[in-house]
């Protein structure tokens, strides 16, 4: 198995040109910095505004995060549905529930609408339970979904093995409208969208500092009226809003391509995208040539400062799902990748005006290619229309000075490690907010 991004792989096919580096000073309306899910969404937003918008991307859009992503469109990231109800009430859940629900809407849209070949495939969405407590947990989200008036169906023991090829899970609820990307193709495909749309994309392009109006980058700058920052893994010396960013690392590798009497056994009811309820849990799915993309980790290496690269915590990840279904004791896994996921203390992103700088608008910490895609267009919606727009109250709950149960200051003590897997605990199983959305 070797360590590489697959949809790198799947770049191969394609005919998208890489864009030049900025090389030269320059001025716009709007400078969109970091070209992910969340900046791509921002950027189509003022497509046809009158406007000059610039795009400067570090690496090739989608390079970070969202390209190395499972391509899960889902609006069950880390914050689970119950978590949301307990933490902010149902009218507040439903809310919040509505911002990964409507980004999923945007993804799907432009997708179709602009006819952009990211093997997209609508997969109904699985979240399977493993042993008593994962069947509680099932139960837990099942009555959640009820509660704010959702569809979905629920499996226990038995019924779950009608619809997936494994005797281990101890039941399943299933709901709709959830689909699957080769989010690098995707970022790829918003690209070209923009570049005819009269967007500016300069890839290559690092933002080194950010002074006033002015962002530079090692070979030019862009000045501009409004500043959208959606970059990842944002250097101290970019801004200091990073300290209020760590991130979450995860693994995920990809199959030789199963044949259909493969898939029948895995798959007997239909094609899902699939979860399960273990703290550090895996996920799967499968891709449009067949191929089965798994994903996991462990608790040691969720947290850890940098990128751990050695197959091994895939390797446990691919036995253990090896047991759950035997019939793919021969299946080979061809390559594999990690990959950090940018997150805020409580898994909520934070999106704010900077308030000495109120043109520098900061999307930041969005857990999920959904919440980004949301995000990415509300900043850029709130830079230029802000009167026009119902939806100001989002600010409230992604402000950067919310409550956290461990401070800025004792993280200082304890390091950002220890501090983020506490408050990242702390708010999907303990945490109230009764006034967040206020
Ligand atoms: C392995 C893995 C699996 C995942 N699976 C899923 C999944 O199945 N479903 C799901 O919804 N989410 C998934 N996620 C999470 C999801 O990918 C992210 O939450 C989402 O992509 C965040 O989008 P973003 O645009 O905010 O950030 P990013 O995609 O990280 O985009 C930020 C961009 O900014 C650029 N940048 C950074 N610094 C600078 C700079 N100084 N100057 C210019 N550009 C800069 C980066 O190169 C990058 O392209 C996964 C993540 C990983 C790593």
């Amino acid at each position: 198995m070797i360590l590489q991004n697959w949809w790198f792989t799947t770049l191969l096919g394609i005919n998208e040109p890489i864009c030049k580096p900025v090389n030269s000073d320059l001025k716009s309306d709007i400078l969109i910095i970091g070209a992910g899910a969340a900046g791509l969404s921002a950027a189509h937003y003022f497509i046809g505004k009158g406007l000059k918008v610039i795009v400067l991307e570090k690496n090739i859009c989608g390079g970070s995060s969202s390209g190395k992503s499972a391509g899960f469109l889902t609006p069950d990231s880390e914050l689970e549905l119950s978590q949301l109800i307990r933490r902010f009430g149902e009218a507040g859940a439903k809310d919040l529930w509505s911002v990964p629900t409507k980004g999923i809407e945007m993804m799907k849209s432009y997708i179709l609408n602009y006819h952009i070949q990211c093997d997209f495939q609508v997969q109904d969405s699985l979240c399977l339970g493993i042993g008593r407590s994962g069947w509680n947990a099932i139960q837990d989200e099942m009555q959640s979904r009820k509660a704010l008036g959702f569809d979905q169906v629920l499996y226990n023991r038995h019924e779950v093995q009608t619809i997936i090829g494994s005797k281990s899970y101890t039941g399943a609820v299933r709901y709709k409208g959830t689909y699957g990307i080769d989010a690098l193709l995707y970022c790829q495909g918003m690209k070209k969208h923009l570049l005819e749309n009269n967007i500016e994309i300069f890839e290559a392009s690092e933002v080194i500092s950010i002074t006033d109006h002015c962002a530079k980058t090692h070979l030019g700058s862009v000045t501009a009226d409004q500043i959208i920052l959606c970059a990842d893994k944002i250097d101290p010396a970019l801004s200091h809003y990073a300290d209020n960013i760590f991130h979450a690392q995860t693994f995920l590798s990809i199959s030789e391509p199963l044949n259909d009497k493969m898939i029948e056994l895995i798959f007997p009811g239909d094609r899902f995208q699939c979860w399960d309820s273990d703290l550090v849990y895996s996920y799967f799915r499968l891709t449009g040539d067949s191929r089965i993309l798994l994903g996991g980790g462990n608790m040691l290496t969720t947290f850890s400062k940098d990128d751990v690269t050695s197959s091994r915590v895939i390797d446990k990840v691919i036995t253990d799902f090896k047991k759950k279904f035997p019939q793919l004791k021969n299946l080979r896994f061809i390559q594999y990748w990690p990959g950090r996921i940018d997150t805020t203390r409580d898994l909520l992103p934070s999106i704010l005006k900077d308030p000495t700088a109120p043109w520098l608008h900061l999307v930041l910490g969005c857990v999920g290619l959904p919440w980004a895609t949301f995000c990415g267009n509300f900043a850029a919606r709130h830079s230029i229309e802000t009167k026009l727009q119902n939806d100001q109250h989002y600010y409230h709950y992604f402000r950067s000075d919310r409550h956290f149960l461990i401070p800025l200051w004792l993280e200082k003590i304890v390091g950002k490690p220890l501090a983020f897997s506490i408050n990242n605990g702390w708010a999907k199983y303990y945490q109230k907010d009764t006034v967040s959305a206020n």
